[in-house]
């Protein structure tokens, strides 16, 4: 069997059998992979906490045919807040299903590792609510999809915006509309945050429209996955 090191963020884990865990983690060198933790569950085993969602972890795995196995685990980078901050970890909770559900298994993907550590730091040292709407942004702009915000993608129209659909490619206005509703302000944060200008969408957006255009993000990255996120719930009764 072939022994391999690399570094991932822990998306996921489930239980497996009596005292062992299947750990869904996504690596910088092998982009998302499944690895079984032996005797996890027990109270003296040797992991210990390191490998709970959110974890970024060293780790060394040995190449199974349909399960890596977990041999050895170090903490990698230690978040300070992401768990003991309720709205941090409800948006790390998105940050990992919506990395977990759009990447296939085994393909390393070099760019979705370094925006998901990057925006899980910026998330624990900052709590900045452009985090979550910048990273769907990249994350979508890494998917291929830079919807158009500034016309109607059917008529060309710029007034009366109303909608925004992705699989139309874009906002619609009253005519054309579908998808989700979108309103003048909170459009207007979203092309920043398309154009990376994050910085600036914080410093001209009101705390409520900026919460909004977060709200929206993630019913972008819904419509994109075509499926509705379980960690997003929270945030929909929010609304
Ligand atoms: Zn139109």
């Amino acid at each position: 069997m072939a022994l391999y090191r690399d570094q991932g963020v822990v998306l996921r884990t489930h239980k497996l059998g009596e005292a062992d865990r299947i750990i869904t983690l996504f690596t910088a060198g092998h982009g998302r992979i499944r690895a079984v933790a032996k005797g996890i569950r027990r109270t003296k085993s040797r992991f210990g906490s390191r490998l709970e969602p959110m974890s970024w972890v060293n780790g060394q795995f040995y190449e199974g045919r349909n399960l890596d196995i977990v041999t050895q685990v170090e903490t990698a980078h230690r978040f300070e807040h992401l768990r003991s901050d309720h709205e941090r970890l409800h948006r790390a909770a998105v940050m990992l299903e919506a990395v977990e559900h759009t990447t296939q298994e085994g393909g390393p993907d070099r760019g979705i590792f370094n925006l998901l550590t990057g925006a899980l730091r910026e998330l624990d040292r900052t709590g900045n609510h452009s985090v979550l709407p910048a990273f769907v942004a990249k994350l979508l702009m890494l998917e291929g999809i830079q919807p158009q915000v500034d016309a109607c993608v059917v008529c060309g129209r710029i007034e009366q915006i109303e909608a925004i659909n992705l699989h139309q490619g874009g906002v619609l206005c009253s005519h054309h509309r579908s998808g989700q509703p979108i309103g003048p302000e909170v459009r207007r944060a979203l092309s920043l945050v398309f154009a990376g200008e994050v910085r600036r969408m914080l410093d001209e957006t009101s705390a409520g429209i900026a919460d909004a255009t977060e709200v929206l993000a993630m019913q972008l990255l819904e419509q994109h996955l075509e499926r509705r996120l379980k960690s997003a719930s929270v945030f929909r009764t929010a609304i």
